[in-house]
């Protein structure tokens, strides 16, 4: 696993350093639209603590930190109206390293919704 680096661009929006459209902020994770939105709703969830990618945050996040993430996905899906009890649905996806082509090395998950999503090719 790569050091975390303090410096990488959702460390700082966590430091207040960067502004960002925040959605829901708990105890362990924030959510905020991304900048260059690839569907009518596109968040990313990230934990407040230093993980770098998916099975880091898996691995070695504790359980509170964990289940706080999780139920912030439920609940942003939930109050923006993309969940599937509201008729619709999304997807979640996270890239990790190199083979993911991850850009930013802090753990984050896309939500993507709002419309009807293409097949994944690849
Ligand atoms: P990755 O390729 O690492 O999975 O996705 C990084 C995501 O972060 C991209 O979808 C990109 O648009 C988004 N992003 C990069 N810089 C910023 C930023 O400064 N603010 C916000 N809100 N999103 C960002």
């Amino acid at each position: 696993m790569p050091a975390y680096d303090p410096q990488n661009i959702f460390a700082r929006i966590l430091r207040g350093e960067i502004p960002n459209d925040t959605v829901l902020e708990t105890a362990h994770t924030l959510v905020f639209r991304d900048i260059h939105p690839q569907a009518p709703v596109h968040l990313l969830v990230i934990p407040k603590g230093p993980y770098v990618s998916y099975d880091d945050f898996a691995a070695n996040a504790s359980d509170a930190e964990i289940v706080d993430f999780h139920r912030a996905v439920a609940r942003v899906t939930r109050d923006l109206g993309i969940d599937l009890d509201q008729g619709q649905g999304f997807r979640a996806i996270t890239n990790a390293g190199a083979h993911g082509v991850q850009e930013v090395p802090h753990f984050h998950l896309h939500i993507l919704g709002g419309r009807v999503m293409g097949r994944m090719v690849q």
